[in-house]
């Protein structure tokens, strides 16, 4: 195996899981494990969700859904992304849910699912304020309407997305949870009982108590990362994934010697340079070039010089390394610890974007 690996700690998505479930009062969990599970391997995480008796698994894909299912998961999926009409097919031979964010959406399903005598299971999307897919709540009750009167669909959930939620003090997600609420009061309107209601990502379901309804769907809590490095930490979550590798090379280098392409950063004195065997081609952010840190015996040693496709450069100082050093570039090392909240800041992004660029080029182990 290559030295540079992802270490994931399957006991502590246990942890996590079992204190977002406190905070919901063990309200349904639907976990979502899209993009690779934010980089932590998507089948064997949502193995371990299905495990521990999650109600149902969130995805993007209609691909990433045949993944699991071909893997022999056999909770039920919900696939969030926009569906086209020649999806519809694989959707149901795959037995996933899906959402139904507009009427035309609704009538190719209805017009499928008769000719071919069977039933989709669907949750109606309704844009409360995310501005992204969904039916604008104002018109919704035709939606809704016509879902109902549709024989062949089977409405399991009406939901909406949050825009603003990791933001505890941000007015709008209140806002967007009245107008869903709103929306969703046609179901008792005409009689009916009203299918699943969910609304809450991450933010929602550590901000918004109110927003919790029904069933949640966090996805980056789970993996014990908070959406934003600003966001107060309410849960003791704790982050599962690591990410290591060795020293494969060390060198002493001269005052006036420069390091890595461009020739960007230059020493002033003698120093003792490690070189690292990954890089931006394993997803490892080119923007830490001359701004990220990593960890070697217990501190922390500034990168110099711009991070290249497969290997980049830190500084020690004046600290001798040998080659096969461990590094810790996320994760904890004698009480030392860089967080992807750390990370997303150096790199001037989200701590989404840093976990799910970690890619495949990365081989992934699983602890306890
Ligand atoms: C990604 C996603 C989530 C989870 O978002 P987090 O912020 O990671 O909790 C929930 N719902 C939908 C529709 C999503 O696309």
């Amino acid at each position: 195996m290559r030295p540079s690996f992802i270490e994931v700690d399957l006991s502590i998505l246990t942890h996590n899981l079992k204190l977002i479930r406190e905070h919901i009062d063990n309200r349904p969990v639907m976990a979502v494990v899209k993009s690779n599970a934010y980089g932590h391997g998507l089948v064997r995480v949502a193995h371990l969700y299905e495990q521990l008796g999650v109600n149902s698994l969130g995805v993007a894909l209609l691909e990433e859904g045949i993944i699991l299912r071909k893997s022999g998961i056999s909770l039920p999926i919900a696939v969030f992304g926009g569906v086209l009409k020649e999806q519809i097919p694989e959707l149901l031979e795959w037995d996933l849910e899906f959402i139904v964010p507009s009427a035309d959406v609704l009538n190719d399903t209805e017009k499928f699912c008769k000719a071919q005598n069977r039933r989709a299971t669907v949750h109606l999307k309704i844009d409360s304020g995310m501005g992204r897919i969904g039916t604008i709540a104002e018109n919704s009750e035709s939606l809704i309407a016509s879902a109902l009167d549709s024989e062949h669909i089977n409405i399991k959930g009406v939901c909406s997305h949050f825009a603003c939620a990791d933001d505890p003090e941000d007015p709008k997600t209140l806002e967007q949870i009245d107008r869903f609420l709103e929306a969703v009061s046609v179901f008792e309107k005409l009689g009916t009982s009203t299918p699943l209601r969910h609304i809450a990502n991450s933010g929602g379901v550590l901000y918004f108590p109110q927003s919790h309804l029904d069933i949640v769907r966090p996805g980056i809590i789970l993996y014990g990362v908070y959406p934003e490095p600003s966001c107060p930490r309410i849960l003791e979550l704790k982050p599962a994934l690591k990410l290591k590798s060795k020293v494969s090379f060390h060198k002493s280098i001269p005052p006036g010697f420069s390091i890595s392409y461009g020739a960007t950063w230059t020493s002033e004195s003698t120093a003792e340079i490690s070189t690292i065997p990954l890089g931006y081609g394993d997803g490892y952010p080119r923007q830490l070039s001359n701004r990220g840190e990593v960890l070697i015996n217990g501190k922390r040693r500034p990168i110099v010089g711009r991070v290249c496709m497969d290997q980049f450069m830190v500084n020690c100082k004046s600290e001798n390394l040998n080659a096969g050093a461990e590094v810790i570039l996320i994760g904890e090392q004698d009480g030392q610890c860089i967080t992807v909240e750390e990370m997303s800041k150096w790199a001037e992004t989200i701590p989404y974007e840093i976990l799910t660029n970690l890619n495949e080029r990365l081989p992934r182990t699983y602890a306890n």
